[in-house]
């Protein structure tokens, strides 16, 4: 439906060249059941990462966006707060639009000349698109990326349905990009009764002129639970490979703790927690792998409640932070070095417990042992040390 032109979008539009500044509106307010998961889909992790704060950084990196205004459902403030920190944010409305029309006040508030509206559901947002979009407003009321339809289109649920001619047709993506006036306009001036799904067209309806730029398959909305793993594979992987080493010293009177397993011997490895030196050099080279320092900085010998502790906490605690970046364990190896005990009776065991630990394919877990030919304090057996070696790929951009 067409509306009448207001006078303020008929004269002849001005030059956005250097000056002004481009806010972005991220909508993240909607409730999200169709993703079938237990928060709003906004809050899903993808790639241990929540969509919301993919979507926000991938705003707020871009050197031509000044800031970014986050609209919330009223109630998820706090748990927005939780996962961005301390950035602007109002409270959405019942609809797209009247979550939109929030923003909008808030970004005309903070003196934007230009506005992007993009969805939280689109984690993926890549930089070339929001250039396009901006450039575009050089000579436009407002842009949006589209892609080609590519699908055969039917209409109707009979077999021999209608298809539908794709020519002309596009797909329409976010970001959105305006002008603020013409954007306040269309706003002011929409009365329905349709709801709008998109800004772009309220825009058009009043005869704004709105480029059609090319969008990106990186953009696809993230809605259905299967959309999910599509989104996980578009995430670009780096890989990390850190060294773990470790020493403790032979004492009788000692549990002899190797790799999470008791091993039968006359001498312990001793030390503050279980000493079991196989699992801190593993947990040093898992934390080597995110530069989230060594064993001592997340569990200090001085704190006495890690006296005596089992080491395969340490190993989970250091897992559990590679998981919470969206890593994954590739491949560990590990090389005990030792007089005595033979490790070669207890390799499955020590590789089935720290297969089971990491809950890693026993394929992947790799134990070794080696003596140093009688020299020096292994070969004297007055202590065992460990050498670990981990492999990780964690998300390029969470790495970043
Ligand atoms: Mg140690």
């Amino acid at each position: 439906m067409r509306r009448r032109c207001p006078r303020a979008l008929r004269r002849r539009i001005p030059p956005v060249t250097a000056g002004g500044s481009t806010i972005a509106i991220l909508v993240a307010a909607g409730s999200g059941t169709r993703a079938g998961g237990a928060v709003p889909k906004q809050f899903a992790l993808v790639a241990g990462r929540p969509m919301l704060a993919w979507s926000h950084a991938a705003l707020a990196r871009h050197p031509a966006v000044d800031d970014v205004v986050v609209v919330v459902a009223p109630g998820a403030a706090a748990r927005a707060r939780a996962v961005l920190g301390d950035v602007p944010m109002v409270l959405g409305g019942a609809t797209r639009r009247a979550s939109v029309a929030a923003g909008i006040d808030a970004t005309a508030a903070r003196g934007a000349t230009r506005v992007l509206v993009h969805d939280a559901a689109r984690p993926f947002l890549p930089a070339a698109v929001i250039d396009r979009v901006l450039a575009a407003l050089v000579d436009h009321d407002g842009a949006t990326p589209v892609l080609p339809v590519a699908d055969t289109l039917a209409r109707g649920d009979a077999l021999l349905a209608q298809t539908v001619d794709r020519t002309g047709l596009h797909r329409i993506q976010t970001p959105q990009g305006f002008r603020i006036d013409p954007l306040v306009t269309a706003h002011q001036a929409w009365t329905g009764p349709d709801e709008p799904t998109d800004d772009a067209q309220m825009v058009r309806a009043l005869g704004g002129r709105v480029a059609l730029v090319q969008g990106d398959a990186m953009l696809d909305k993230v809605t259905h639970p299967a959309d999910f793993a599509a989104a996980e594979a578009k995430v670009t992987r780096e890989t990390r490979t850190a060294i773990g080493y470790d020493v403790h010293r032979l004492e009788a009177g000692e549990e002899l703790w190797l790799g999470g397993v008791l091993i039968p011997h006359d001498k312990g490895l001793s030390g503050h927690s279980d000493a079991d030196v196989a699992l801190h050099a593993l947990t040093d080279a898992l934390l080597g792998t995110i530069a989230a320092g060594d064993i001592g900085t997340h569990f200090p010998p001085s704190d006495p409640q890690w006296k005596g502790a089992a080491s395969d906490r340490f190993l989970r605690h250091a897992a559990g932070l590679i998981e919470a970046r969206g890593g994954r364990i590739g491949f560990v190896d590990l090389t005990i070095i030792c007089e005595a005990p033979k490790i070669g009776p207890h390799r499955d065991a020590i590789r089935m417990r720290i297969s089971a630990i990491l809950g890693l394919s026993p394929d992947r877990v790799s134990i070794k042992a080696t003596t140093t030919e009688r020299l020096g304090f292994t070969g004297r057996a007055e202590g065992i040390a460990t050498q670990a070696v981990a492999t990780v790929t964690l998300p390029a951009t969470v790495a970043a």
